[in-house]
């Protein structure tokens, strides 16, 4: 979905040493990698908007390993990112919050920060909840300027339809918060249901008058 494919093989295995080196994880090195990919591109990224994720493991001091998400924190430009400006949340308390039916942006926003790994981190997007309900590991979201031409159309989902067919999911317009990521989830499993039963791959999401997702098992796999 991205119009020039900047992935370079030699790029991202020096992102991989530097950082691993630095003592990250691969994940969060490729994540820095190709979000950095993005935010350098004016056409995906209007002012610094967007904003990706990787869900990966981390290990405490006792050595127990926990799921959590990285996910672009504010105050950071993708163009620049370090993995700081991925802070890290526990996944699994987040994933809870699911089975809510309404959960304020107060109440996000704190549940947000009590479950930061670092809590020195800056705050993670507001669209964290849709992030961590996705079940990809990597996913790519940016407001691009092609893409919003379209999705900004009265009848968006009509064309976005014609154009990408059952391998994207279209999400109407709900304001970012808990019921986008609600919605946005339920969509998104029954198009993957279906895109599945068509021998297909779900490759991302529409979200009309906002922008687009795009998701991954790879850093790679996500960008392209
Ligand atoms: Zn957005």
């Amino acid at each position: 979905m991205v119009c020039i494919n900047k992935w370079s093989e030699e790029d991202s295995y020096d992102f991989r040493d530097k950082y691993i080196a630095n003592g990250f994880n691969e994940d969060i090195a490729l994540r820095t990698y190709s979000s950095r990919l993005l935010g350098s591109d004016p056409e995906l990224v209007l002012h610094g908007g967007g904003n990706t994720s990787v869900k990966t493991t981390y290990e405490d001091l006792f050595g127990n390993a926990h799921s959590v998400l990285c996910v672009k924190g504010s105050g950071w430009d993708l163009a620049s990112i370090e993995p700081e400006g991925h802070p890290m949340v526990y996944l699994n308390p987040l994933l809870k919050l699911k089975k809510l039916n309404v959960l304020s942006d107060e109440d996000m926003v704190a549940l947000h920060r009590q479950n930061l790994i670092n809590p020195k981190s800056p705050n993670p997007s507001v669209e964290t909840l849709l992030h961590a309900f996705l079940p990809h590991k990597f996913i790519d979201h940016t407001h691009s300027v092609a893409l919003l031409s379209i999705a900004d159309q009265d009848n968006a989902a009509e064309i976005c339809t014609k154009i990408y067919g059952n391998e994207v999911a279209i999400i109407p317009y709900v304001m970012p918060g808990f019921d986008l990521a609600k919605l946005a989830s339920e969509i998104h499993d029954q198009a993957e249901e279906k895109a599945k039963s068509n021998s297909k791959e779900l490759k991302g999401m529409v979200l009309i008058k906002h922008g687009i997702f795009s998701f991954g098992k790879t850093a790679e796999e996500s960008y392209l």
